[in-house]
């Protein structure tokens, strides 16, 4: 018996949808689920490449969920996130995060760094009662294969841990599907009306839409110029990897973020995840990455961005992993995915004409806001406002305004 998940897929786009969204990871595609929970089924998603593909910024396995925040109103929109991702999680019937904590550690200096800092992460958890566990040096040490400095100190906020963002998508993409929403692949989107009321394809088609949702991360510049629209984001190449690491220690990796101050050509910014996958081998891993980009590789023109990792860059992530945590083994490949960035590091979630809504600006921060996005696009698309305040998102802000 045929379910609507394995009928026959349409791929010629269609000349008309209620709501058009340009553009399949992590934004687009929950965009599209929520509005089959809004009970909107003529959607229509077109994709340049293929859904949450490897060149942009929500391919990969894992994402950090926390709620440990130097920001009070983030912090409170990433617990409205999880509340949200409890949600999605029964509709999905399976988790989709891993809740094993995460740890803060590191220095503590008196600035916010794209991540926030160990002393504000812990002021707005104290006054927001999140609980977590502040740990001193020796402790870092002695619970975990991490080799934390004399000085450096720790929190440890044990309701975290990672989106599962793989299964997330293949999740969203079912839903989308089942509600009877065609998501396009290799179909390219040249440009958007004028007026906001359709868009063109690359092969010349045109769909007349009610509302086009703008999802295209890094890209969404070369859509919204041309009306004039486009924010002010920078586009920086991050680098991550995966470490097979000795099984003896497999279990014992936290998730963690390294906060150092930046040393030469050294930013200072190091994270990584526990074993949550394995080597086709089958030996254990785990993903860590960099968290800065040097100015120099940072571009304006998202098809001008380095796609090889930088060889310095390479240098500096084995250097911490071979150094800094116990247990590494051998690098087995190298990613480079990139940040979309606004200069205050927030999002853009905003209606920007009457039938024209966006999000950009998702940095190395949005996946774990993803059922909130979601659901915030599709009350736009559907003519409401969103479920909560989010004009810290604004497109009228000066931070982003081009
Ligand atoms: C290395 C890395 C680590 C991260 N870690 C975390 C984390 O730990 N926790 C967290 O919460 N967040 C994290 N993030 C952030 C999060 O993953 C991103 O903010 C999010 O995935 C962005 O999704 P998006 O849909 O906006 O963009 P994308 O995933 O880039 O999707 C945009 C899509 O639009 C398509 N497109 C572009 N132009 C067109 C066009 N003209 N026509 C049709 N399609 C088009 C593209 O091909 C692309 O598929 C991380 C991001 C990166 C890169």
């Amino acid at each position: 018996m045929s379910t609507p998940s394995n009928l026959p897929r349409t791929t010629s786009p269609p000349s008309q949808a209620s709501v058009v969204i340009v553009g399949g990871g992590m934004a687009g595609l929950s965009c599209a689920a929520a509005l089959a929970r809004h009970g909107i089924s003529d959607v229509v998603l077109l994709e340049a490449k293929t859904l949450a593909h490897a060149g942009a910024s929500s391919f990969g396995e894992t994402r950090m969920f926390r709620e440990m925040y130097s920001d009070p109103v983030l912090c409170r929109l990433a617990q409205e996130a999880n509340r949200l991702w409890g949600e999605e999680e029964v509709q999905a019937a399976e988790p989709l995060r891993e809740t094993h904590g995460l740890l803060f550690y590191g220095e503590s200096w008196d600035e916010e760094t794209i991540e926030g800092s160990i002393p504000g992460a812990r002021r707005v958890m104290d006054d927001q009662g999140i609980p977590y566990e502040a740990l001193r040096s020796e402790e870092i040490r002695a619970r975990f294969p991490l080799k934390p400095k004399p000085t450096f100190t720790g929190l440890f906020e044990p309701t975290a841990g990672a989106v599962r963002s793989d299964r997330v998508i293949a999740h969203w993409t079912r839903t989308a599907r089942n509600a009877g929403h065609q998501l396009i692949e290799h179909c390219p989107v040249a440009g958007i009306d004028a007026d906001g009321a359709g868009v063109s394809l690359e092969n010349g088609h045109h769909i007349s839409a009610d509302q086009v949702v703008v999802t295209s991360g890094i890209w969404s510049q070369l859509l919204l110029a041309p009306l004039g629209l486009a924010p002010k984001l920078e586009v920086w190449p991050m680098l991550w990897a995966h470490y097979t690491v000795d099984p003896a220690l497999a279990n014992r990796y936290p998730q963690w973020f390294c906060f150092q101050q930046q040393r030469g050509d050294d930013g200072g910014l190091y994270y990584g995840f526990p074993v949550l996958s394995h080597t086709d081998d089958g030996r254990p891993r785990i993903k860590a990455g960099i968290d800065w980009a040097p100015k120099e590789l940072r571009v304006a023109e998202p098809n001008a961005m380095t796609t090889e990792p930088p060889a310095r860059l390479v240098e500096l992530l084995d250097a911490f992993l071979f150094n800094e945590v116990d247990g590494i083994q051998e690098r087995v490949d190298t990613v480079i995915s990139p940040y979309s960035m606004t200069s205050d590091v927030n999002f853009i979630l905003d209606r920007l004409t009457p039938n024209l809504s966006l999000f950009a600006g998702g940095s190395g921060q949005a996946f774990k806001f993803a059922p909130l996005i979601g659901d915030s696009l599709a009350r736009l698309a559907c003519g409401d406002q969103p479920a909560v305040d989010l004009s810290c998102w604004s497109h009228q802000r000066d931070a982003v305004r081009a």
